[in-house]
């Protein structure tokens, strides 16, 4: 029989890994590094259920690293098969894998140096050298059109919006000649938003695993115009300056793409913007290049110039080229990863900046329990970073509209879209009240019944129709 078992994003947002079973062949959806708290980051290190030389293939969702980042590990654990995903997903996997690595190797340094793991001597979950051999194992498969993988697996990707690249999955799982369907959501993005693509409609499914990041809450109705236009003239007036800690892929262009427009409608003054992220930089070029993923909004823009930059854009990629902005006194935007300040450059503009309460911190995403970011959105006085406990002056200030995540609304909206409910619905890549509330939602709303939240290990039955 075939069987679904749930390795990751089982009661939390990070780690997302979904094992399906048919034939005696194995099929990894999704290789999600867990992310957050310590608790969580401890999961990665400990050993798969599954011996990984057992499983035939790894099929990618999306490139970030809650879905893709526990791949290196695989890989070293003894996984050998291809790795299906679209061709923008394999590009963004060749800039955030190793910077994902990166971080673990400076992380494990940082820990020796410091002497505060356990480890003795503190080891790296993985090494960028490990990386390489990763992505050449990463099989493209065109959007939109059937895969067959084996006589037992096909699959098919549907845009979901979320960011370049990103699909919902579709699977057509034959056993002794009776087909059964499951669909996983992937990351729902958000309906109307600048660059990408809509969420597709989804195709029926006897299975559907959704997830359910906001799966408790509504984002603001306002535009992200009014919004960051607001804070821009307000910061800028009392002479300060705005930290975004921004997602590489995906918040960075998303946030580049308003500024422009802001000053061309001439709402904000014309700061210096630095984005300060090789990797962001990177990503901003894949975005450019990718044309079957943009809206028409954004091919509109096109030919007058580029929607990406804003009129005194400071690219940064070197170190010395980032620490120059400490040097920068006068009002500015700094775009830096990662997006939940849990590592990388924005914590260094963060130890300088949030002392002075002229400035301004933006949250523009989802800020995972444990994550410096939620302790700021929480209202933190201090911020460990660095081993040094900085005093939080400047103002911190969420900004939901950025999201690059489908709120309940639009779950419900993407979920309404399936032609008849699913036999069985899991819940997904959400916390827990995030979870609880989201399936009152679907059986109060929708009317379906049997949503079931998976446990961390929980396996099902994918039975025939
Ligand atoms: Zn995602």
């Amino acid at each position: 029989m075939a069987k679904i078992t749930f390795l990751g994003a089982a009661g939390c947002v990070t780690g997302s890994k979904y094992l399906v079973e048919a034939g005696g062949r194995r099929l990894l959806l999704d290789c999600g590094l867990f992310q957050g708290n310590k608790q969580l980051r401890l999961l990665n290190w400990e050993r798969l259920p599954v011996d990984p030389s057992t499983i035939d293939w790894v099929v990618l969702t999306h490139a970030h690293i809650d879905h893709t980042g526990y791949l290196p590990r695989l890989a070293r654990d003894g996984f050998r098969g291809p790795i299906f995903a679209n061709a923008a997903t394999r590009e963004l996997c060749g800039i955030l894998l190793p910077d994902s690595a990166r971080l673990q190797e400076e992380d494990a340094e940082n820990a020796a140096r410091k002497g505060y793991s356990k480890h003795s001597p503190p080891l790296p979950l993985y090494t960028e050298a490990e990386v390489a051999p990763v992505l050449a194992r990463i099989t493209e498969f065109p959007r939109n059109a059937w895969q067959v993988v084996s006589p037992e697996f096909s699959i098919r990707a549907h845009d979901a919006g979320h960011i370049l690249g990103a699909t919902s999955i579709e699977f057509k799982i034959t056993e002794n000649g009776k087909p059964v369907t499951v669909l996983f959501s992937g990351d729902i993005g958000r309906y109307d938003q600048p660059i990408l693509n809509d969420p597709a409609v989804p195709p029926p499914a006897d299975y559907l695993l959704c997830e359910t990041t906001y799966g408790d809450r509504d984002h603001p109705s306002s535009s992200p115009h009014e919004a960051l236009a607001e804070i821009i003239q307000r910061v800028a007036r009392r002479g300060g300056a705005i930290i975004i800690p921004a997602f590489a892929v995906g918040r960075t262009q998303a946030l580049l793409y308003v500024l422009r427009e802001l000053e061309n409608w001439q709402r904000i003054p014309q700061l210096h913007v630095y984005v300060d992220s090789p990797m962001a930089i990177s990503a901003t070029e894949l975005y450019r290049r990718h044309h079957e993923e943009h809206d028409l909004e954004f091919t509109r823009q096109e030919p007058n110039g580029d929607p990406l930059e804003t009129r005194q854009m400071h690219f940064l990629r070197t170190p010395d080229e980032s620490k120059s902005i400490n040097r920068v006194t006068t009002p500015c935007i700094i775009v830096s990863a990662s997006g939940m300040a849990t590592g990388g450059r924005v914590l260094h503009h963060l130890a300088r900046r949030l002392p002075d309460s002229r400035n301004a911190v933006v949250l523009a995403g989802f800020q995972a329990e444990g994550t410096r970011g939620r302790a700021l959105l929480e209202g933190a006085k201090t911020l460990r970073i660095h081993g040094e406990d900085v005093p939080v002056k400047a103002e911190v200030i969420e900004l939901n509209q950025f999201s690059a995540h489908a709120d309940r609304g639009e779950l419900l909206r993407w979920l309404k879209g399936m032609p008849a409910p699913p036999r069985q619905m899991f819940l997904v890549h959400g916390e827990p009240a995030a979870r609880e509330a989201f399936r009152s939602r679907i059986e109060g709303q929708l009317g379906w019944r049997n949503v079931t939240l998976p446990k961390l290990g929980d396996s099902f039955e994918l039975t025939p129709a």
